[in-house]
């Protein structure tokens, strides 16, 4: 990596991937390659004894992953110093999706008879792997609020084996934010680790490790492309030690490695990371206070709204609120559907932090393997509408959500 002070995001993600190499392309080339050459036995015997083993054989690494990775590292570490005053220095690795990154972070810090507290209100997907998947393993997932401080203070207690928490925050769909430094706090206090799921914020707009956590997480498929043209996983860790030996082995071994194509989709995506953001966020702020001002809605989700219950907790702790909402109509489940079909420019589908708003319906959708009644306890209503407010021209979609609430 090209060890330099960036002042800003832009610049950081424009110049950080190493382009340096023998055919002196300005863009990041693409290694496909699933092997790398060694000039004599010699050489190779020293490659495999050293302590960088990232060209060796693509599962285990490869210059165009490094790339991305060396980008996120600088993103995530932006502005921060470790305990020593000295720049934080992070390990990423790239995997070929959010939940490959997951099932590495759990399956590095929890074995049989441990457990893992996290908050209610999450990614469905996390919220399978943990309820259904862990559980099979001998892993025990514990769900609460954890906003209650006593409560967690209580749960840690009586349960000795935590070993790790883990926040989504904000949170998809609903956008509940809890306090990561507070958290931290108490989890530290008892010696258990806290890893964030930062795919909603981006370290745009908000950075974990400043609040004191131990990992982050990404599924990078969603704002970091920001294009929607490939899937990708990150996993960061500040303890580089764990991070190169127990997460690295888990993570080569569970083989969930990227590939050079999608790195270099994600490298070029990350380029414009800054602008995208400004502008899912104003058009995001536009479209929430229209949408709470229209007399078909019942309510929208955003932490920008003050009625929303976590708009303090996210003022406090990212720089801007983040470009997703979620809504639900007076009409209910049948308003909604005509409402989806009928939207003209917004594009049905599942996912977030594409260029194009994206708008859903997380009961039929994406926590479609959540049962009913825990769903609806997370506030994951059968009439809630998810959208994941794009760039487009703001008057352009307004227009469209106006037209389509006329139609109801
Ligand atoms: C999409 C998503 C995931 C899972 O990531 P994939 O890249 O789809 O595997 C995890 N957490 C959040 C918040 C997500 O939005």
């Amino acid at each position: 990596m090209k060890n330099k002070k960036y002042k800003g995001i832009s610049t950081l993600t424009l110049h950080t991937a190493d382009t340096e190499n023998n055919n002196f392309s300005h863009t990041t080339p693409i290694y496909a390659t699933s092997t790398f050459t060694f000039d004599s036995t010699q050489e190779g015997m020293e490659r495999f004894k050293g302590t960088d083993k990232t060209r060796l054989y693509t599962r285990w690494g490869n210059p165009t992953f490094a790339a991305a990775e060396q980008t996120i590292e600088a993103l995530e570490a932006h502005g921060l110093q470790n305990e020593k005053g000295e720049p934080l220095q992070l390990k990423a690795l790239l995997h070929s999706s959010g939940q490959a990154a997951m099932s590495t972070l759990f399956l590095s810090n929890l074995s049989a008879g441990d457990t893992l507290i996290s908050h209610f209100s999450l990614y469905g997907g996390t919220q399978e792997l943990m309820q259904k998947l862990l559980a099979e393993a001998g892993i025990k997932t514990i769900i609460i609020d954890v906003r209650d401080a006593s409560l967690l203070q209580k749960t840690i207690k009586e349960n000795p084996g935590v070993k790790l928490i883990h926040l989504e925050t904000p949170a998809n769909p609903t956008l509940q934010c809890v306090d990561i430094e507070a958290i931290c706090t108490v989890a530290h206090e008892h010696g258990v680790k806290v890893s964030v799921d930062n795919t909603v914020a981006t370290p745009y707009l908000q950075q974990p490790f400043a609040l004191g956590v131990d990992f982050v997480f990404h599924s990078a498929t969603k704002f970091l492309n920001g294009h929607g043209s490939a899937l990708h996983g990150v996993l960061l860790g500040k303890d580089l030690e764990f991070m190169n030996t127990k997460v690295w082995k888990w993570h080569v071994l569970l083989g969930g490695n990227s590939n050079a194509f999608d790195s270099y989709l994600l490298i070029q995506g990350m380029k414009t990371l800054e602008i995208r953001m400004e502008r899912h966020c104003s058009n995001t702020a536009k479209v929430a206070h229209f949408l709470d001002k229209h007399p078909a809605i019942e309510k929208v989700n955003y932490t920008g709204l003050t009625s929303h219950p976590d708009h303090a907790i996210a003022k406090k702790q990212m720089k801007q609120h983040a470009p997703l909402i979620s809504f639900e109509l007076k009409g209910g489940i049948e308003a909604g559907k005509k409402f989806l079909d009928a939207l003209e420019i917004c594009t049905r589908a599942v996912s977030l932090g594409t260029v194009d708003t994206l708008v859903s319906h997380p009961a039929s959708m994406t926590h479609y393997g959540i049962p009913r009644e825990e769903r609806i306890k997370y506030g994951i209503t059968d009439g809630l509408i998810r959208m994941s407010v794009g760039i487009e021209n703001y008057e352009d979609l307004e227009a469209d959500l106006a037209q389509a609430l006329a139609k109801i």
